[in-house]
């Protein structure tokens, strides 16, 4: 499991397990658990998805049978927008997410979307940063205009951008742009939530033949190899199994281009451009 350096000098698992979409506790506690068990060390989540008491109490149980120490562990919680409102705002939000994970701090908080006042709220959480209750602070579906405004104005560096990448969306230029600033790209869903019949995918499947690996192996695998840090998930254990099984490969620079190729230049899952998009999210509390 290769890692990377995030701008002030905190390494960072290139790929880690991601929680959305497990509401249930107990089921979320088990799959935390269970990804740690198989060998994930970075667990994503947020408070926006209702599961870091679950997510906490999965993680205190793997570290109390053993199986990894929480230096080993990369825990990254996201702040809604709900508390975007203004930096104080932001700075509890912070603090009510340690007390639900039950941690003393984290290891990235992530501002979840560029939405109300995102300059308020990015202060919050670099005072959070600068208190240790978080070792990095970054961002998540700031697309190349925002992000380059954010990184122009602010004191701290985002470390981290998370945004959706697969090869249907490959966004080359965001990652270009994300490299000038020194930014990691992370993607969300790297798996493109299951659209496009990524699983099933031909020309995926095809190189992955020659490798004994499957569709989603060399999606998985396309993405870290240029670079971009990646959170897929699942709840079997099969397939997380399944999804960390890709260091022992390596895409040819042709096959890195084909699946380049692949790209739609949008995204199927979310439009950040739709204003409705965005009234729909301020709506949502
Ligand atoms: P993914 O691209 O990771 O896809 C997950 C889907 O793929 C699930 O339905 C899962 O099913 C299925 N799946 C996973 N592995 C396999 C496999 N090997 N074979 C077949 N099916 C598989 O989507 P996510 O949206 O979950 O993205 C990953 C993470 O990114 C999230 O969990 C979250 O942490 C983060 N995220 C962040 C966002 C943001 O705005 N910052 C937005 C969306 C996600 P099953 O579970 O049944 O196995």
């Amino acid at each position: 499991m290769e890692k990377v350096m995030l701008n002030n000098g905190v390494e960072m698992p290139l790929e880690g397990f991601g929680v959305f979409q497990i509401p249930d506790a107990v089921q979320c506690e088990q799959v935390v658990y269970d990804a740690i068990r198989t060998g994930y060390r970075l667990i994503d989540t947020a408070s926006a998805y209702g599961n870091e008491a679950a997510v906490g109490k999965g993680v205190a149980r793997a570290i109390a049978d053993g199986l990894a120490a929480r230096e080993e562990l990369f825990i990254t919680t996201k702040v809604w927008v709900n508390d975007m409102g203004n930096e104080e705002d932001a700075y509890q939000a912070v603090k009510t997410s340690l007390g639900k994970l039950d941690m003393d701090h984290v290891d990235l908080i992530l501002l979840h979307q560029p939405m109300k006042d995102y300059f308020a709220a990015y202060r919050g959480i670099t005072k959070a940063y600068r208190e240790g209750l978080t070792r990095a602070i970054g961002v998540a579906n700031f697309y190349p205009a925002i992000l380059t405004n954010l990184c122009e104005t602010v004191e701290v560096m985002p470390a981290v951008d998370q945004v959706e990448l697969h090869p249907f969306f490959a966004q080359a230029g965001a990652l270009e742009n994300m490299k000038a600033y020194g930014v990691v790209p992370q993607a969300w869903g790297p798996l493109a939530e299951g659209k496009h019949g990524i699983f099933t995918d031909p020309e995926l499947t095809a190189i992955g033949s020659k490798y004994g690996k499957t569709a989603a192996q060399v999606a998985l695998r396309w993405n870290v190899q240029r670079g971009v840090s990646i959170i897929p998930k699942s709840v079997h254990v099969e397939r997380m199994e399944q999804n960390i099984d890709i260091w022992d490969f390596t895409l040819t620079e042709e096959e890195m281009a084909q699946i380049a190729a692949k790209d739609l230049g949008h995204s199927e899952i979310v439009n950040h451009d739709d204003p409705a998009f965005i009234k729909f999210v301020l709506n949502l509390h």
